[in-house]
């Protein structure tokens, strides 16, 4: 056993001072306690880890070469997509292996235990598959292999250019797979997490509506049938547009409609809701994927987060595009979000819990439930998923309880505050930085330096 000395632990019954968390050989939570007998560590404020459920990691190497304008001074999401189609098409299985452990490595800084890798560059330039189908899938999985992160892979079926069926071209040719071939990349992923860690977790994503037609999901939902269902969903105007032209409804109210939307699914975005759609997926069970810090950054749109909270909604966050990875920072933007449509404060606060509480309490239930991952709060029997905040620090001196959250995610801000990170109760981040990192940032610097910065 390793045994936790926390002076102040956020669990399911709320603050618990003075305890002792027991870890077992296995990873997994052994105990809540009071103190007793010697410690292996000590931390101030120990809170439930997150899954960071929205990741595309190799996106990470553009973060910073899309902030200028284009040619014709209308730059939006659809410019910033061609520029990452080009810029993708650069990249080798070795690439993507070594920008993947970088990604993971600030990941685990940041104060996430796990991701959910949204995974959709399969093949060669051109479009040819890999002699092994899942080789790129594979290349994620050593990366979170290499840097103890946990991981939940989530393989993506990509058949369309969009909703009239168009082919894939240019770079999209990468990322697409008829039914059968996507089931024998599957089917490979799948043996690389059953031999990976016993933490891991394999699920599916049919990559957005645009890229699969009706019949591509039900094959997608029927691979992996109890398994967490990933998608893509009313992120931007114009897709909404293109889905209602071809569906004949809008993308939250059509999917609820044609599917058994439930607790196994992720929605990631939808950032464009009515109020019907919103209080529907609300009470769908499923968990709403937000990327705030991308959103803001591609221009989405705001998520109706206050209007789905008073419905039940439950979401977490992920770091999507990788532009910034910082948990502290994806949570702010999320409240900070609400607050400047509504002109109002404490948007995501209730009677009992300040704003800081609600956000990490919610991200951490909802992104474990959106990774089929048994962790997200600080209890028996789930994985040790944990981050030890240092609070001797300026801007957390004396807070203790919901307002040493509060200041950590409004004023702090900042990663330094992690102190250390267990993943399946393994220590990855210790005194503020990840074990590996070193090794990882001088492959990925070697990298970058090959790829150059010329889009
Ligand atoms: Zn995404």
């Amino acid at each position: 056993m390793t045994i936790l000395r926390a002076r102040q632990a956020l669990t399911p019954a709320g603050w618990a001072t003075d305890v002792d968390v027991e870890i077992s050989p296995h990873g997994r939570i052994a105990a809540v306690r009071p103190q007793d007998g010697p410690a292996d560590h000590r931390c101030d404020l120990l809170l439930p880890a997150p899954v960071n459920l929205h990741s595309h990691a190799f996106q990470r190497a553009m973060a910073g070469l899309t902030e200028a304008r284009g040619p014709d001074g209308r730059d939006s999401f659809w410019t910033w997509r061609r520029l990452m189609y080009r810029f993708l098409d650069r990249l080798t299985p070795d690439d993507v292996e070594a920008i993947a452990a970088q990604v993971y490595v600030e990941m685990a800084e940041a104060g996430y235990a796990a991701v959910a890798e949204f995974h959709y560059l399969h093949h060669a330039p051109g479009g040819r598959p890999y002699a092994r189908r899942a080789e790129m899938a594979d290349r994620c999985a050593a990366a979170a292999a290499e840097t103890g992160l946990g991981l939940t892979l989530l393989p993506v079926l990509y058949r369309w250019g969009g909703c009239d069926r168009r082919p894939l071209e240019g770079g999209q040719t990468r990322f697409g797979n008829d039914l059968d071939g996507f089931a024998d990349l599957h089917a490979q992923a799948a043996e690389t997490v059953v031999a990976g860690p016993a933490d891991w977790t394999i699920g599916v994503a049919p990559h957005s509506l645009r890229a699969v037609g009706p019949e591509d999901l039900d094959a997608a939902a029927a691979l992996a049938p109890d398994a967490p269902l990933h998608m893509h969903l009313a992120e931007q105007v114009a897709e909404v547009a293109e889905v209602q032209a071809h569906r004949g409804a809008r993308p939250v109210q059509w999917l609820v409609d044609a599917q058994e939307v439930d607790a196994r699914w992720c929605l990631i975005h939808c950032t464009q809701m009515t109020a019907t759609e919103t209080a529907a997926l609300a009470g769908t069970g499923a968990v709403a994927g937000l990327c705030p810090i991308t959103e803001a950054n591609l221009g989405d749109g705001i998520f109706n987060g206050t209007a789905y909270a008073q419905a039940g909604g439950r979401w977490g966050v992920g770091s999507d595009s990788n532009v910034q990875i910082a948990l502290w920072d994806e949570l702010r933007t999320l409240e900070y979000s609400q607050r400047l449509r509504d002109r109002s404060r404490a948007a995501l606060a209730t009677a009992n819990a300040s704003t800081g509480r609600v956000l990490m309490e919610t991200a951490a239930a909802g992104g474990a439930q959106a990774a089929g991952r048994d962790a997200g709060a600080i209890a028996e029997g789930r994985w040790a998923d944990l981050v030890a905040v240092e609070t001797e620090t300026p801007w957390l001196a004396g807070r203790r309880r919901d307002a040493a959250l509060d200041s950590l995610i409004f004023c702090g801000g900042n990663a330094r505050a992690v102190r250390d990170v267990w993943s399946a109760g393994r220590h990855v981040v210790q005194s503020g930085r990840h074990v590996a990192r070193a090794r990882v940032a001088r492959r990925y610097l070697a990298t970058m330096a090959r790829l150059g910065q010329d889009l």
